[in-house]
């Protein structure tokens, strides 16, 4: 399963356009501070306007499973992670 981290963080830009907004328009200061590794802060500084047209084409962007994200989004701290 990939990094929590990274699927939260990539979830509560799913549920929250002004945490998406930011993550697409300065993603480096959205993603300031969080817990990543290089690499995954590459594929969320990566993603754009057209990977949140559907969870799966999200999934499909960050190279993880559809079925964790899903997961994911009912988790408190996606709700609530504003970034
Ligand atoms: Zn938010």
């Amino acid at each position: 399963m990939a990094n929590q981290e990274l699927l939260i963080l990539a979830g509560h830009a799913w549920q929250c356009p002004d945490c998406r907004r930011l993550l697409l328009e300065a993603p480096e200061k959205a993603l300031r501070g969080h817990r990543l590794t290089p690499d995954e802060h590459e594929r969320l500084t990566s993603l754009t306007a057209e990977d949140f047209t559907s969870l799966s084409a999200l999934a499909k962007a960050l190279d993880v499973e559809v079925s964790d994200l899903y997961d994911i989004m009912n988790h408190a701290r996606t709700r609530l992670r504003h970034f």
